[in-house]
């Protein structure tokens, strides 16, 4: 593990990150809309974006908006090498690089002033290194915190550099709409416009008690932090973890076998989505239960082969569960809790991607890319449904 914290802090994320391999790939597609995907829309060039096309959006509607858009499957171990040569350029960099997912990273290059340049030279040449390597637009934004690099790519995009300077930080970031900050969905922007609340700027003018009332506790909070622009997060290296769970805890009361699997369900969903978003794979399922009377049990299962995907740790998870359903009955349950371990990070990056394994790893993908652009409520299954759900909290790297 290797922590800085010095600051300042580079954003960098590929523009358009699919599409734009492909049309890397095939000069027929350059200048054309491009849509990644067939159902549904993995990713759109510029060109289909400014037709309103997006990401996770079905594949019907987005050619409705852009009947004109070129189609085309796939093609994830392009996107693998193309992520592999770009982190390659973010460590030749600085040696702090701490990957959030195929396309994006966040570096510390505090400490590089005498060896590198400034930060605005660092981050210049950084993206001319990706066009001339790898041949790809990669966006950077520059700050002293991530948050605020992160939020300064978004607004430089596509192809941009911005560098927010320590004594600007709040003129930059006030004016900007709520959707900017981190973490702000679909869900919360619209609680907040239909108070009129429209900037960050009027965000920070509310204070936290208010913002708690309005969306939550944690939501509230962690709005109420970045809206005044604390963020004291560190770029990590070689953090890895060895373990990721998860735990729900039971009212009083003996509950359904059905009711049981829901809650197990769910918890394996937000699992198996944190799992692909590290680029991780797991080998072992651990369910954790927590009796009436305070005694716990762990049970474990190795699966045959690593694997990020939902259904085969879902059924895993399923097998102890039922066999843990007599002590359950005989002792009444009142926490339910999974863990995965025995993580690898198998080929980097490849493992979270749809590859050849079919619809599984398709319907994980999907699932995951409608989850992360509009949150981890938009899409459930239907035995889950009418559930209290989780706040959706931006997936940091696990
Ligand atoms: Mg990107």
């Amino acid at each position: 593990m290797f922590v800085s914290g010095e600051g300042p802090i580079l954003h960098a994320d590929l523009d358009a990150f699919y599409a734009s391999v492909e049309q890397r790939d095939d000069p027929r597609l350059r200048g054309r809309p491009v849509i990644v995907g067939g159902g549904v829309v993995l990713a759109a060039s510029y060109e289909a974006k400014a037709h309103g096309v997006r990401t996770a959006m079905g594949g019907r509607q987005a050619m409705r908006l852009c009947p004109a858009a070129v189609v085309v499957p796939p093609r994830m171990s392009a996107y693998s090498e193309a992520s592999k040569a770009v982190f390659e350029v973010f460590r030749d960099t600085t040696p702090i690089v701490e990957g959030i997912s195929i396309d994006e990273a966040f570096l510390d290059v505090g400490g590089l002033a005498r060896i590198s340049g400034t930060p605005a030279q660092i981050a210049a040449r950084l993206r001319r290194e990706v066009a001339d390597r790898v041949g790809l637009a990669i966006t950077v934004g520059v700050a002293r915190t991530k948050f605020l690099a992160k939020v300064a790519s978004g607004v430089a995009k596509p192809d941009g550099l911005l560098v927010v300077p320590p004594d600007a930080e709040l003129d930059f970031l006030h004016p900007l709409p709520v959707e900017r900050l981190w973490g702000v969905g679909r869900v919360t922007a619209s609680k907040l416009r239909d108070r009129g609340i429209t900037t960050v700027g009027q965000v920070a003018e509310l204070g936290e008690p208010a913002l708690v009332a309005m969306l939550g506790r944690a939501s509230g909070r962690h709005l109420h932090a970045l809206a005044h622009n604390r963020d004291p997060r560190p770029v990590h290296v070689g953090r890895r973890r060895r373990s990721m769970g998860a735990q729900r805890a039971l009212g009083r009361g003996s509950r359904a076998a059905a009711e049981l699997d829901a809650d197990l369900t769910a918890l394996v969903d937000r699992l198996t989505r944190r799992l692909r978003a590290a680029a991780r794979v797991c080998r072992t399922v651990v369910l954790r239960l927590r009796f009436a009377d305070y005694t716990r049990v762990t049970r474990s299962h190795t699966m045959a082969e690593p694997t990020a995907h939902t259904e085969p740790i879902l059924a895993t998870a399923r097998g102890l569960l039922t066999s843990a359903m007599p002590m359950i009955s005989a002792n009444g349950l009142t926490l339910i809790g999974v863990t995965l371990t025995n993580l690898h990070t198998e080929g980097a990056v490849q493992l979270m991607l749809p590859f050849d394994e079919g619809a599984v790893g398709t319907l994980d993908a999907t699932l995951d890319s409608v989850r992360d652009r509009f949150g981890s409520a938009a899409v459930t299954r239907a035995a889950l449904l009418g559930r209290a759900q989780g706040i959706a909290m931006p997936l940091l790297p696990d």
